[in-house]
Parts: structure tokens; sequence; C-alpha cells
């Protein structure tokens, strides 16, 4: 099935409208268009997978719609990732495009086909998963994975005409590129910032000048985050409403587990969040406030792993049967609410009782004085593992590891208790916020 170019809609019933800050989507559409023919001219055609290894900001948007438009694929690349790495992800595509003045000195093919519409079948974009439990994999996403999501998104969430999103996390992930094709899809209105700037966020949420460009701005109507990002806007003082985030309706927060504490301080701020669960291979959101995305339907295997269905799940990550196995582990309630509790490969065996880390980590973060903590296992000639914690204090606080497992032990099962307990300055964690439990060992 095929559905008209997302970017020739917008531009033709939205002429004006922003699609990026200070770019209606007429002008980001004839931009697009000279770079699809430049990209043509230079004999990348339909199919062609391509990188883009650009940092968030216009030039990245431009190339990736145009090879949308010339029916390409787009590989996105962290430019800031090691050598290695991005040679590695490099290898997968014909060519890339890593500076953004590259483009302009190709030569037009002004007579390449640049279709006006998408098949929902071909793949848009292969988008790297995080690689937290090891290298990261290639997921192609469709054209119709895409859609779906938005769709979904747009339903979990509302989508007024209005809309402007901020996002300021990397595009090389599903979490900042869904918001660049939903915003496409809807006509409405992407706020890219190139990098996690605390004082710029807030601007865009409270709707004071971009302190980056001086321009004046209409504050964002939704954010995405993860949980490491939104803290730092509760510690710059945002709060929602009036003088605060006035237009905000949520700040979508997911990529990493998110801290029952964190949930607790952004309702004491006003400030409303709809937590999501989402991973790559499914293009992003599966279950948002809760609730699976309508088209997604959500199921748990006998261990408790969580499996997903639905139309937003790449057809190259699902099993035989159809199903796509998460790796994560959760539980859904009676009327369909969803709980994650964990990943699978963390889960610790000692002494033949399974331990959530995630479980030991909250009862952890719970007690007074601590601001965060990573629990772990390390081999164990008795127990076969045994449960490990490390703990940052919160700023001012003096813990002490005895005490903490006094503590902890009135809270926990004998088996979860920590055996040992060390006071770290922080831990090591990923971009998106997710502990780099491999790490702590
Ligand atoms: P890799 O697959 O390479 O190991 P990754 O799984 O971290 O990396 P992503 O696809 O970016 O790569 O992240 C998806 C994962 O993030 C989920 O499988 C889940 O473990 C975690 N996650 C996302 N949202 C949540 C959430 N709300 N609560 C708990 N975990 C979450
Ligand atoms: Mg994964």
């Amino acid at each position: 099935m095929h559905v008209d170019s997302w970017l020739l809609r917008a531009a033709a019933r939205r002429p004006s409208a922003e699609a990026l800050a200070g770019v209606s989507y007429a002008a980001l559409a004839e931009r697009v268009d000279d770079a699809a023919r430049r990209l043509a001219g230079h004999g990348i055609g339909p199919g062609d997978r391509v990188a883009i290894e650009l940092p968030p900001g216009e030039a990245f948007v431009v190339v990736l719609h145009a090879l949308l438009r010339r029916g390409a694929v787009a590989v996105p690349i962290d430019p800031r990732a090691p050598e290695a790495d991005r040679a590695a992800r490099r290898a997968i595509a014909a060519w890339t495009v890593d500076d953004a003045s590259l483009l302009a000195e190709l030569a037009p093919d002004h007579g390449a086909d640049l279709p006006a519409t998408h098949d929902l079948d071909a793949p848009a974009i292969v988008v790297h998963t995080s690689g937290t439990s090891g290298a990261a994999k290639p997921i192609p996403l469709t054209y119709g994975n895409w859609l779906w999501s938005a769709l979904g998104s747009a339903a979990a969430l509302g989508c007024p005409p209005g809309e402007r999103w901020l996002c300021a996390l990397p595009l090389h992930h599903v979490g900042g590129l869904s918001v660049l094709l939903r915003s496409a899809i809807a006509g409405t209105t992407a706020v890219v910032h190139e990098r996690w700037e605390t004082e710029r966020v807030v601007a865009g949420l409270t709707g004071a000048p971009d302190p980056e460009t001086g321009r004046a701005q209409a504050p964002a109507t939704m954010i995405s985050v993860v949980p490491t990002t939104l803290r730092r806007l509760l510690d710059a003082g945002l709060r929602g409403g009036g003088g605060g985030a006035r237009a905000l309706r949520f700040a979508l927060l997911g990529g990493a587990p998110i801290p029952p504490g964190l949930l607790a301080d952004c309702a004491e701020a006003g400030l409303a969040v709809a937590p999501t669960y989402g991973m790559t291979e499914a293009c992003s959101q599966i279950a948002t406030r809760g609730t699976p995305l309508f088209c997604t339907t959500v199921a748990t295997a006998d261990d408790g792993e969580l499996l997903v269905r639905g139309p937003t799940v790449s057809r190259a990550a699902v099993r035989e049967d159809g199903w796509l196995a998460t790796g994560d582990l959760g539980r859904l309630d009676a009327r369909g609410h969803l709980e994650v509790t964990g990943r699978k490969a963390d889960t610790i065996i000692t002494g033949g009782e399974n331990v959530l880390p995630l479980e030991v980590e909250r009862a952890l973060e719970a007690l007074p004085g601590v601001a965060e903590a990573g629990v772990f296992a390390r081999p164990d000639d008795r127990w076969g593992e045994r449960v490990c914690a490390q703990v940052v204090a919160r700023p001012g606080a003096t813990l002490d590891a005895g005490a903490l497992r006094e503590a902890v032990a009135r809270r926990l099962a004998r088996h979860q208790v920590p055996r040992e307990i060390e006071l770290v300055p922080a831990l090591p964690r990923t971009t998106s916020g997710k502990l780099l439990r491999r790490a702590l060992r």
C-alpha cells in the first residue's frame, strides 16, 4: 500500500506552518527536493542505504527527508561515537553524508524520479539499538512502522494542529527520530536542539527567546525526555503552568526505567508526565501511560518476558510465531496496565532464587539520603551469584554501608538483600539514562 509523501502533503496543506523552528514546510520541502536531486545526481537510487553522520539540526533533517524523497534508506549514525563504532555502522551503507556542505557540491539530476508516495512495506530508516546489552543492532523500520507509531502516539497523547515537540535527544536513536517522523506525518513542528542544554530547553518550554539563536519562540507543547534529563529540568526549578512550561501537554518520559520518586517530584512541580515503555524494534513507544498503543498487543511469556505484536514492530525482529521477544520482564494487570520490572538478562540467581535488580534498587532509593543505586551480581562460590550494590548519596548526605544494609533488609526478602554495598560518587549511565550494569561489576 502507498500513501502520499508526508513532506509533500504537509507542504501542500500547511505551507507556512513551521516544520522546524524558523523553517516552514514550504521552505523545507524546497530544500529537500534540491538535496534529493543532488543525491540522485551522485548515483543514490531507491533502496540504497546512505549513512547520515551529522549532529541533530536542520542539515540532518534535510538529508533525512531527501533520502526518503528519493526512496533511499537512511542510516543515522552518532557523529560523536568512537571511530570503530562509526566504521562498523557505516559498513551497512553504500555512502555516508558526514558534512552538511557536501550535498551543495554535488551536481543535481533534474530529471531524477522523486516518488510522490511512500510504499508502507519499504524500509525507510535503519535505526541502531542503544547497545546496552552488547553491540548495537541495526533494525530496519518501514514507512508503515513509522506511520503506525505516529498514529498510536496521537491516539495515546493527542496531536493538536499547533503541536510543537521539543527534541533535545540524539537523532541516531529511535526516541529522537520518532519526533521528526510524527511531526512530518502530522504537519506539526519539531523543535530540534543539537544537544541537551538545560537552560535552552527551559526557554523552549517557557517560550522565552532561544538563548542560542535569539529568536522569539512559542512554548513547546510536548518534549521527549529520559529520566536523567527530566531530573535536570526539575533541578533548574521548572514548573508547569503559568510562569513555567505553560503550553506543555506532556513530557514523554522513557528510554530507561523510571524512578518513582521522579514522577512524584514532577507531580509536585505541576509537570504532566507521560511515562512510556518502548524500544527500537517496536519503532519507539509500546505502552504509554501504562497502556499499550491502540495498534499494539503486549503479552507475557511463562517466564515473565514481555512479548509485543503489531504494525509498529520491525518484521526483521519478530520470531516465527509473529511475536517480538523484548528481553524485558513485566506484569500486565487484569485491566491490561503494564509494569516493566527489568531486563531478563539482568536477573540475578542467588542460591536458586531469582532477584530483579530494579526491585532492590527501588528499595535502596526509597531510603533517606540515597540519590540512586545500581544493583549487580558478583560470582559466589556458595550461592552461584551474590547480590551487590553501589549507592550514590544525595548532596550533603552521609551514608554508612552497614546501616543501609540493615535498613534495606527491612524492605526486602532475605535473598534480595545486597551482601555488599559500596558507596560511590556516581553510576555509569548511557546518554538515554540507562544504567550500564555491565560496568558496575
Ligand atoms: P540493546 O538492544 O542494544 O541492548 P537497548 O535495548 O538499550 O540496547 P533501545 O532499543 O534503545 O536499546 O532501548 C530499549 C530498552 O530500553 C527496552 O528493551 C527496555 O529495556 C528499556 N526501557 C525503555 N523504556 C523503559 C521503561 N519505561 N521502563 C523500563 N525499561 C525501559
Ligand atoms: Mg534492546
